[in-house]
């Protein structure tokens, strides 16, 4: 039987210090005594610990990138093999599709300037809002997570900075499954209006009773540490399934504009320029084969 919980446990509120692993594994509130991801690839993931681990981590107290699991030699604790979407990492990947919320535990043997100075603290919930991989230091593929707090005052406690909004995290807050309410900004307009709402990938074109809907997606996410630009070479215009799609790298572009992982070939107007530089960044960060 599972013994997942998907959000605060009971008795374990935000900012509640525990000495040692074990002593958060009893507590339920990060079950494994020593894998930083707990989960399953069925259910999603329910905790995560920050530690050490990972020099490419990055930790901004209420959006962090996170490294997944896996790959790593015992003895020494380097990377010795590619990281493979499963387990751990599938796990946080099926948060992100359900929309999971993750309780994310700092130790303070974290690099974080947000990590305590003993033990480990329980910093509040947070959602996976995004996921791709990257070639490490090593030349090992390893998966990356974004995940954003969750805005619950409770989970605030501990930050030393509060943003009025998650999505002005990310600029372009359209590029988050969690926070899709935000506005479009000119690059994203001007490419929908480009090809009338029509979906470059399936030629689709939405009718809402208050008007045609088409989703502008970023080829290079906009968000650190990708920092793709806002700019119509970086933006297509998709129906909703093909952006969620794209956004999941379940396909790509190659640089001749024909699909990858899906029959066919991009739509492009001749007045719109893409850079061959970001649809090259997409297949290589995103793009699961
Ligand atoms: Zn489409």
């Amino acid at each position: 039987m599972s013994q997942l919980i998907f959000g605060d446990v009971p008795g374990y509120p935000v900012g509640r210090c525990f000495a040692t692993r074990r002593e958060l594994s009893e507590a339920g509130v990060h079950r494994p005594t020593q894998a930083g991801i707990a989960g399953s690839g069925n259910e999603g993931a329910d905790s995560i610990v920050i530690s050490g681990g990972y020099e490419d981590d990055i930790d901004r107290g209420d959006e962090i990138v996170y490294t997944g699991q896996g790959g790593r030699d015992e003895s020494t604790g380097k990377q010795s093999a590619h990281q493979a979407l499963e387990r751990g990492n599938l796990a946080l990947a099926k948060s992100r599709q359900l929309g999971l919320p993750v309780r994310v535990i700092r130790g303070h043997n974290s690099r974080s300037q947000y990590a305590p100075k003993f033990g480990y603290r329980y910093d509040g919930l947070y959602a996976v809002v995004d996921s791709w991989h990257d070639v490490g230091r090593s030349g090992f593929r390893i998966w990356r997570y974004r995940l954003v707090q969750l805005p619950d005052k409770r989970s605030k406690v501990n930050m030393t900075s509060v943003k009025e909004s998650p999505t002005e995290t990310y600029g372009q807050g359209a590029d988050s499954d969690v926070f899709p309410v935000a506005h479009d900004t000119a690059p994203m307009r001007e490419v929908k209006a480009m090809y009338d709402f029509m979906c470059q990938v399936c030629g689709v074109r939405l009718e809402l009773p208050t008007g045609p809907y088409a989703e502008a997606a970023h080829i290079k996410a906009v968000g650190e540490p990708h920092c793709g630009p806002d700019a119509i070479d970086n933006v297509l215009c998709l129906c909703p399934n093909h952006r969620l799609l794209f956004n999941w790298g379940a396909f790509s572009v190659a640089d001749d504009l024909i699909l990858v992982g899906l029959a066919g070939s991009l739509h492009v107007d001749h007045a719109h320029k893409l850079n061959p530089d970001y649809l090259r960044y997409h297949r290589e960060h995103y793009l699961v084969k």
